[in-house]
C-alpha cells in the first residue's frame, strides 16, 4: 500500500480523497493557495503546504510547486482530483518523471482521449459505438466538405479536437452555413487550445446524457460499475445525476458495459474511468472519455457500495483489481444534486461567509461537503460548495429522500442553489425520468417567461 499522498485539489474532492487515504491508514498532505488555508481538509491532513497564492494558475495549476512539495514532504504518490491537473498528461508525465505515482492512468493515456479525434478513433477500433462522423479532421477543401456533411446528414456539429468544457463547437443545419461554420470553429480553437483541428459528427437532436463507469488495474483486468445518467444540465454543466438511469435494461448496461471493459484492456487503460455517451432511440454513441474521478461518482458508490477512490489508491499501488465484474450487483436508486453558492434565479457566483450552516441526513442521505460554519467561500474557484447524494430502494423513494434532505439543508450567509433543485425534484418531468439534455434548460425558460408575465 502506499504510505503518504499529496492531494493537488481542494474542496470537496480532496476532502473526500483525504478520507479515502486514512480509511486506508496512508497519510495526506493538502496542498493549499493563501485563500485556502482555512480548508477543513487541510486541517485533517497529516501534512499540509502552501503552494502560492489565490489564483489557480499560481497554485492548483502549478506544476512545480506542487512537485516540489511532493518533494519535501517524501511523499509517494499525488492525487490530482478533477479539475485543474487532473487530465493534463503533461503533468502525470513530470509526476512520474520526478519519481511519483500519478494517481490516474499513464500519461499517454490522458494524452490519447485528450484528443477528441484520436480518442475517438481508438474507441472505434475498440468496437465503441460512435456518433456517426468525418472518422478524422477536416482538410480545407470545401467540395470534400460538403461531401462529409450531405453522408453524415444535417443537422452536424463541428467540433474542435483539442476542446473541453463544452466550448468549441458549433451545430450547422444548412449546407450554406457549413464552410463559415467550420473556419469559424476553426480560428476560435486556435484561439481558444492553441490547435485549430476540427472534426464533424451527426448532431443528435434530444439525447440523454448517460456514462458508464469501469474501473481498470492495467495488469489486464477491468470491470464496469454500471451508468449514470447526467441530462439534468445547463450550459453544458451537470446539476443532477443518478444512478441507474431510467429505462436503461439489465442487457443494455450488460452489453455498452462489455463494450466499455473491453475497450479498457484494449488501450491498456489503469485507474477510475467514465466514457460518456449520448444515448437516443435506444443507441449509445461515444463522445468522450474521461481520464479520472467525477463529481458525480458517490450515486455509483451508493448503487454499487464501492468505494472509487479507495479503488483508485489500491490500483495506483500496482494492486490488480479486488473485485470482479460478478461481484458488481446494482441495489436501489441514487440521486445528487450539486450545490452552488450562486443565486437560484440569475446564476451569480455568490461567494462570501457561511454564518450557520446544517447538514441533512438520516437513512441513505450523504453530504460530500467541505463547508463549516465560519467557511469562507473564496471567490478564486469553481462554485460547488458540496454535493448532496441520497440512496433509496427506488427512484421514488430515492426522490423522496432529497427532497427532504433539501428542505432540511441550511446554508445561512450566501445564496446558494437549493431552492433550484428543490423546484427540480418537485418537477412531473423530472419525477417521470429519462429526460433529454435539453429539458431542463427548456423548463428554466419556461418559468421565467411565466414569471416575467405575472410581472
Ligand atoms: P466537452 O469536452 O467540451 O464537454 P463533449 O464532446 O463532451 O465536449 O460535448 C459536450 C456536450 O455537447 C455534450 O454533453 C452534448 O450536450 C453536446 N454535444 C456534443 N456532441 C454532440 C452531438 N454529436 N450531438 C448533440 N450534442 C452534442
Amino acid at each position: 500500500m502506499l504510505d503518504k499522498v499529496v492531494i493537488a485539489n481542494r474542496g470537496e474532492i480532496a476532502l473526500r480523497i483525504l478520507r479515502a487515504c486514512h480509511a486506508l491508514g496512508i497519510r495526506t498532505v493538502a496542498v493549499h493557495s493563501t485563500v485556502d488555508r482555512n480548508l477543513k481538509h487541510v486541517a485533517m491532513a497529516d501534512e499540509s503546504v502552501c503552494i502560492g497564492p489565490a489564483p489557480s494558475t499560481d497554485s492548483y495549476l502549478n506544476m512545480a510547486q506542487i512537485i516540489a512539495a511532493a518533494e519535501v514532504t517524501d511523499a509517494q504518490a499525488i492525487h490530482p482530483g478533477y479539475g485543474f491537473l487532473s487530465e493534463n498528461a503533461d503533468f502525470a508525465e513530470r509526476v512520474e518523471q520526478s519519481g511519483f505515482i500519478f494517481i490516474g492512468p499513464k500519461a499517454d493515456t490522458i494524452r490519447l482521449m485528450g484528443d477528441k479525434v484520436e480518442a475517438i478513433r481508438a474507441m472505434k477500433d475498440a468496437g465503441v459505438p460512435c456518433v456517426p462522423g468525418s472518422g478524422g479532421p477536416l482538410g480545407d477543401d470545401a467540395a470534400t466538405n460538403t461531401k462529409i456533411a450531405r453522408e453524415i446528414g444535417y443537422p452536424v456539429i463541428v467540433k474542435a479536437a483539442g476542446g473541453g468544457g463544452g466550448r468549441g463547437m458549433r451545430v450547422v443545419h444548412t449546407e450554406a452555413h457549413l464552410h463559415s461554420a467550420i473556419q469559424t470553429t476553426k480560428s476560435e480553437a486556435k484561439a481558444a487550445f492553441g490547435n485549430d483541428m476540427v472534426y464533424m459528427e451527426k448532431f443528435l437532436e434530444n439525447p440523454r446524457h448517460v456514462e458508464i463507469q469501469v474501473l481498470a488495474d492495467g495488469q489486464g483486468n477491468a470491470i464496469h460499475l454500471g451508468e449514470r445518467d447526467c441530462s439534468m444540465q445547463r450550459r453544458h454543466q451537470k446539476v443532477v445525476e443518478e444512478a441507474p438511469a431510467p429505462g436503461i435494461t439489465a442487457e443494455q448496461r450488460a452489453e455498452i458495459g462489455k463494450v466499455c471493459t473491453e475497450a479498457c484492456i484494449r488501450i491498456g487503460y489503469r485507474g477510475a474511468g467514465t466514457f460518456e455517451f449520448l444515448y437516443e432511440n435506444g443507441r449509445f454513441y461515444f463522445i468522450e472519455m474521461n481520464t479520472r474521478i467525477q463529481v458525480e461518482h458517490p450515486v455509483t458508490e451508493m448503487v454499487t457500495g464501492i468505494d472509487l477512490v479507495r479503488e483508485q489508491l489500491m490500483i495506483a499501488a500496482g494492486n490488480p483489481l479486488s473485485i470482479r465484474q460478478e461481484d458488481v450487483v446494482l441495489d436501489g436508486h441514487a440521486i445528487e444534486c450539486r450545490i452552488n453558492a450562486e443565486d437560484p434565479e440569475t446564476f451569480m457566483p455568490s461567494p462570501g461567509l457561511i454564518a450557520h450552516f446544517h447538514a441533512p441526513g438520516g437513512p441513505g442521505v450523504r453530504v460530500d461537503s467541505h463547508i463549516y460554519e465560519g467557511y469562507r467561500v473564496p471567490p478564486n474557484y469553481d462554485s460547488m460548495i458540496g454535493k448532496l447524494i441520497v440512496h433509496g430502494a427506488t427512484r421514488e423513494q430515492a426522490i423522496c429522500r432529497m427532497r427532504v434532505a433539501l428542505s432540511e439543508m441550511v446554508v445561512d450567509g450566501i445564496r446558494t442553489n437549493v431552492p433550484l433543485q428543490q423546484r427540480i425534484l418537485s418537477d412531473i418531468g423530472f419525477q417521470q425520468g429519462a429526460q433529454n439534455i435539453h429539458y431542463l434548460e427548456k423548463r428554466l425558460k419556461e418559468q421565467k417567461e411565466k414569471s416575467l408575465s405575472i410581472v
